[in-house]
């Protein structure tokens, strides 16, 4: 594969920033939002701060914050005094956070001492557990979020290197996207060792769901047989919810759920939403913000693709991207485009 031969152009239409416009620019039914626990304040404070630099405060799309204990006054008045647009604060109803009565705890116990002992990151974790099957299956319908359509996913401590002078949601809709990553990189199979037998037991089950043109090719080396492990790292997510929402993926949650898969092994919110959008839409429907210069730790997403690097004056490196690490799955959405 070769860096930028394959990606698809933004039309100059989108990037016209709005603060060049004279009339109010249309937005997208969007919103960003972030789940993050009280004590996260001071990354968080961070990570609004950056994308408001090099994004919304052109925009001034509105946030939400969740969080399964309610927000300390410190916290909603650090981040509303960052945000450049409306803020809301909301709690995770009970049920979509807490692990439910049905699984078997003696089972979920002993599966996460196995995994700690195996050194198997957040193997131990009961709440990292809770968050992946929240992110998996309820944000999306937290009341807060009924009122949007669209959302983009951010997290404590991430950075954003470049200037985002166009609108990704209006991008997104216009172009009749569901869902759009910067990196993509393998799972450890230890965290999901079921998952794949899983996901084609509900396919041979419900064949209907699968989309014509999907992009099982970039999730299987072998035509479907077997999980390749690639997903889209789900920390950066600019998507649909009325995907999420719809008649495919609610069954498809509720029988990995059924399953129990999300306690009794460490199923990631990531390989579940990667494994779904590559099933059920169709491949052009999924899209690589390669513009979007992205940093989670410990890896950076830093635009390859022709003058993209020097139009957003970008901060990261180009030759240090994630995108040409022997662990990124570039290659394999290289293969299917
Ligand atoms: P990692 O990126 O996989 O290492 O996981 P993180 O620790 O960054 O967690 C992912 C997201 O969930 C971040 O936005 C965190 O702030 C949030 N998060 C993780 N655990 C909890 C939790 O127990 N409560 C809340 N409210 N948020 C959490
Ligand atoms: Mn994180």
């Amino acid at each position: 594969w070769s860096a930028g031969s394959t990606l698809e152009e933004i039309p100059d239409k989108y990037y016209i920033a709005p603060e060049h416009n004279v009339t109010q620019p249309r937005r997208a039914n969007a919103t960003i939002l972030m789940l993050a626990r009280n004590s996260d304040a001071d990354s968080a404070v961070k990570s609004v701060r950056e994308l408001e630099d090099k994004f919304n405060r052109k925009y001034k799309y509105p946030w939400v914050f969740l969080n399964e204990e309610p927000f300390s006054e410190e916290f909603k008045k650090r981040i509303s005094n960052v945000a450049s647009g409306e803020v809301h604060f909301g709690l995770v109803p009970h049920d979509h956070w807490f692990q439910p009565d049905w699984i078997d705890e003696e089972k979920a116990t002993a599966a996460r001492k196995k995994m700690e002992d195996d050194h198997i990151i957040y193997g131990g974790s009961l709440s990292y557990r809770n968050m992946c099957r929240f992110n998996s299956g309820f944000f999306y319908r937290n009341p807060i979020l009924q009122n949007y359509r669209w959302y983009w996913r951010v997290e404590p401590d991430v950075h954003f290197h470049c200037e985002i002078d166009y609108d990704p949601f209006l991008y997104m809709e216009e172009n009749d996207k569901v869902y759009g990553f910067t990196i993509t990189m393998y799972e450890y199979l230890a965290t999901i060792p079921t998952l794949w037998d899983t996901v084609q037991k509900f396919i041979k089950e419900n064949p209907q769901y699968l989309a014509p043109e999907n992009a099982v090719n970039y999730l299987s080396d072998d035509g479907g047989k077997s999980f390749n492990l690639c997903h889209f790292w789900s920390n950066f997510e600019i998507a649909d919810m009325n995907f999420w929402r719809g008649e495919a993926y609610s069954k498809f949650f509720d029988y990995l759920d059924a399953t129990g898969g999300f306690y009794y092994e460490r199923w990631g919110d990531a390989p579940v939403h990667s494994i779904a959008v590559s099933l059920f839409a169709r491949k052009n429907q999924i899209h690589f913000f390669d513009d979007i210069g992205y940093e989670h730790n410990p890896y950076t997403h830093c635009p390859r693709g022709a003058g993209k690097w020097e139009k957003g004056k970008c901060s990261c490196n180009p030759d240090r991207s994630f995108d040409y690490d022997g662990y990124s799955c570039m290659k394999q959405w290289d293969r299917i485009q």
